[in-house]
């Protein structure tokens, strides 16, 4: 079975902003899927939703199975028990997260407590393992946040995240906020450990480089809809989407300085989600837009082998296609 499918999923947050907007998405135990695109294009809104962390007053639709269950309608309860056992989120930003006045050791095992039952003991021994496995030593767990360094206070959310043997892990943002060094160092660190457990990871960044790297497949994300998914090098190195492909032009390298910047060649920023252009959202910014980009709304299309991308340019007419036919099939999927 499928172990995280998302089907129709859409979020609107009170003031009409609708900041995820009909997106499916399936990944199975073992595999590695990435999440791309600039900020404000609903990554994290979508990454909330998936376990119901939303702020009251969103409006959220659609279904999240986990494991084939769906944690849309789930009882609280047992959204909370899906919350350790079944997925957990790593967050970009450890320091945030973690509480500045109570040890490292005792907030790992904090859910160990809660959740799994064990004793004060055992607790404690499980959280000398997942310090060890995250390659902290185990002495470690008496420090303070403030104590350690940005990359190992991503390390002790990673053990967070790994606490309780979640099937699911989705880490957004997780390596943002360090130096390239470190961001590789904890990039190897959650492949790894992805490999090892079996769980499925759901990784979101702003950098396509990175998520090329370590994902196995690629969903890039504009305006809260994915405007294009495929094998992750296929989309980096040779994207479908023009948003995907100025995004891909963007980050050429992990950890290149240069590709800290808007993406190149595309200016301005993705919309406000109250206030969403017509057509296809991208349209205003696009270097390839025709006039119906502008009131045609482009759903996925086939973009090859395993490979969909929401363009207007998908689908050109091949052997026995003309560009009426063409026009024919982009009114009827409106
Ligand atoms: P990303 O993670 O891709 O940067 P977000 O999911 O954080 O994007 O945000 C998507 C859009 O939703 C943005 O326009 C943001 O301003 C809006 N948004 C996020 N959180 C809230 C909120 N709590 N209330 C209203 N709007 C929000
Ligand atoms: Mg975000």
């Amino acid at each position: 079975m499928t172990l995280l499918e998302v089907r129709n999923l859409e979020v609107t947050y009170p003031g009409g902003a609708a900041a995820v907007r009909g997106v499916d998405l399936s990944l199975a135990a073992g595999r590695k899927l990435g999440i791309a695109g600039e900020s404000g294009c609903g990554k994290s809104t979508l990454a909330l939703a998936l376990l119901r962390l939303l702020p009251a007053g969103a409006r959220v639709s659609g279904e999240v199975l986990l494991d084939g269950e769906d944690v849309m309608t789930m009882k609280w309860g047992q959204v909370r028990a899906v919350r350790w056992a079944g997925a957990s989120i790593v967050f970009q930003g450890a320091m945030h997260s973690l509480n500045p006045v109570h040890r490292v050791g005792d907030q790992i095992a904090e859910p160990i407590l809660l959740h799994r039952r064990a004793t004060a003991a055992e607790a404690r021994d499980k959280t000398g393992e997942l310090l060890e496995h995250v390659g902290l030593p185990a002495s470690r767990a008496s420090a303070y946040p403030h104590e350690l360094s940005g990359g190992q206070r991503q390390r002790v959310m990673i053990a967070m995240a790994l606490a309780c043997d979640p099937r699911l892990i989705i880490a957004d943002e997780p390596t943002t906020a360090l130096d390239v060094m470190i961001q590789a160092q904890i990039l190897r660190l959650i492949e790894q450990l992805v490999a090892e457990q079996d769980v499925g990871l759901v990784m979101i960044s702003h950098d396509l480089a990175v998520l090329a790297d370590t994902c196995d497949r690629l969903a890039v994300m504009y305006a809260g809809r994915i405007v294009e998914e495929g094998p992750a090098r296929q989309v980096h190195e040779d994207a479908r989407h023009p948003y995907a492909k100025a995004l891909s032009a963007a980050f050429p390298r992990i950890g290149d300085p240069a590709s800290r910047f808007a993406p190149r060649g595309l200016a301005g920023d993705p919309p406000d989600p109250s206030e969403l252009p017509s057509g296809c959202t991208f349209h205003p910014r696009c270097p390839e837009a025709l006039d119906r980009c502008a009131t045609e709304d482009q759903p996925l299309r086939d973009a090859g082998p395993g490979r969909q991308a929401a363009c207007v340019h998908m689908g050109a007419p091949g052997p026995g296609r003309t560009a009426a036919t063409e026009d024919e099939d982009a009114r009827s999927t409106t």
